[in-house]
């Protein structure tokens, strides 16, 4: 576990972010006690059996942080560093980014605690099938729906959907989404965080009166939202000149072609090394000189040590809880613009309510449809958080929270207390 993240507890975090929005809106007493908890947890163990025939116990989590503008959504993730206050943190985001997006889901997230690189293919089936039994009281597509997060990915969802099915005796796609195409999934689903991504920098730019060409990008993680993000701020005319990864980062100051990157990284394992390049460290990544920092990986990462360091003049948080309160504070008063995780990475939880909306009426959009529709609700999405910001002059994040945290407890209000 980083020491950043041993040193702050996300759920500690989520709860005193809406503590200060319940403040600022006058949240009703009852309607904040009942949001500071949530409502379902369900911790399980997970015994596989290892290819070498011993038997390992795996620990895995699902959180239901509220259900009440529609059913749980949220992502799975697999890491050794998984812990039962890190899902409710997640779970509660979701929440947030759900109601923030204007779509009729409650927040839920997954996780096992696992070493995804360490187990082999059929481990790694056993264990999401295992899990997935395990939790099966939970989830379903009019209860709560995974997708994928951190180390999962639209092979695991199938798993998932298979084993669900199985139990159930036929076939239920939409009890997941960020499935493979054939068997119910969206186009553009893959790519949709990274799009979203996307539509969040070029709208922040052009607040900012300020055009895309060779702007200065620098992006932490180079996964399933970094790498879509790099390649299309890349196609845009941006230059991104430093990308990270766990184990290292690489940095040009005249520009890295992202595609040529992820192709090296296949061949190799590793952007370490990669041509007309200079291997460095993480540190030093998120240091750089740049225009735009987009943090991609994990929570944590932009902390009160390294944001006095910080240079760039816009942080575009792609990950989930990428920057603790007090770097928050200190980058505020550096006047950097900060685009929060509940709205820059929705396109996600977006196009995966398009997935299940193309399930059930079982009628599929082409990919063009799915990027437009998403362009639209994530432009709405920003316009009516930089409104609310602009009016109250607060941070877009206190903005994007209070816009969330009125919507779900004008939902609580109106549904009433039962019994
Ligand atoms: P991923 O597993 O595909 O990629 C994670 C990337 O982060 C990898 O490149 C990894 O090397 C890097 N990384 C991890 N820890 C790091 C560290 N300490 N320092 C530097 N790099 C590190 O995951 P993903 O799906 O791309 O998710 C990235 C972030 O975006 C997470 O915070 C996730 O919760 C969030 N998110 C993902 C989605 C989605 O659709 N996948 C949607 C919304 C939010």
């Amino acid at each position: 576990m980083t020491e950043e993240k041993k040193n702050t507890n996300a759920w500690q975090v989520a709860l005193q972010q809406l503590d200060e929005i319940a403040k600022r809106i006058n949240l009703e007493p009852w309607i904040h006690k009942k949001l500071r908890r949530p409502k379902r947890e369900l911790t399980v163990s997970i015994p596989i059996k290892m290819d070498d025939g011993s038997v390992e116990v795996f620990t895995g989590y699902r959180v239901q942080h509220n259900i009440t503008l529609g059913p749980a959504k949220g992502g799975i993730r697999y890491s050794p560093d998984v812990t039962l206050d890190e899902i409710r943190a997640l779970a509660m985001l979701m929440t947030w980014k759900c109601a923030v997006a204007g779509i009729p889901y409650g927040g839920a997230k997954g996780g096992v605690i696992c070493d995804p690189e360490k187990l082999s293919l059929g481990e790694l089936e056993r264990l999401t099938r295992r899990y997935t039994s395990e939790i099966i009281i939970m989830i379903g597509p009019e209860k709560d729906i995974p997708a994928p997060d951190i180390n999962t990915n639209s092979q695991i969802m199938a798993w998932i959907m298979d084993t669900y099915s199985i139990n159930k005796g036929y076939s239920v796609p939409g009890v997941v989404t960020g499935k493979p195409v054939v068997i119910g999934g969206s186009e553009g689903r893959q790519e949709a965080t990274g799009r979203g991504v996307t539509f969040i920098t070029l709208n922040t730019l052009k607040y900012l009166n300020q055009g895309i060409e060779d702007r200065k990008v620098v992006i932490q993680g180079f996964g399933k939202v970094g790498s879509v993000t790099a390649k299309l701020l890349h196609l845009e005319g941006a230059k991104i000149i430093g990308i990270g990864e766990i184990y290292g980062a690489i940095y040009n100051p005249k520009g890295l072609n992202p595609l040529e990157v992820d192709k090296y990284r296949r061949e190799t394992g590793s952007i370490l090394g990669y041509k007309d390049s200079e291997d460095i460290t993480n540190k030093e990544l998120l240091e750089l000189n740049c225009d735009i920092l987009i943090p991609a990986a994990t929570e944590g990462q932009i902390t009160e040590k390294n944001a006095p360091n910080i240079k760039a003049r816009v942080l575009i948080e792609a990950a989930n809880g990428p920057t603790t309160p007090s770097a928050d504070k200190i980058l505020e008063s550096k006047g950097i613009f900060v685009v929060p995780d509940i709205l820059t990475n929705a396109g996600g939880v977006i196009v995966s309510y398009f997935e299940w909306v193309q399930g059930i009426q079982g009628y599929f959009w082409s990919e063009r449809e799915v990027n437009l529709k998403l362009r639209d609700i994530m432009d709405r999405a920003f316009h009516h958080v930089l409104e609310l910001s602009l009016k109250e002059k607060v941070s877009m994040r206190t903005a994007a929270l209070m816009l969330a945290v009125s919507r779900v407890a004008e939902a609580t209000k109106i549904r009433g207390l039962y019994p």
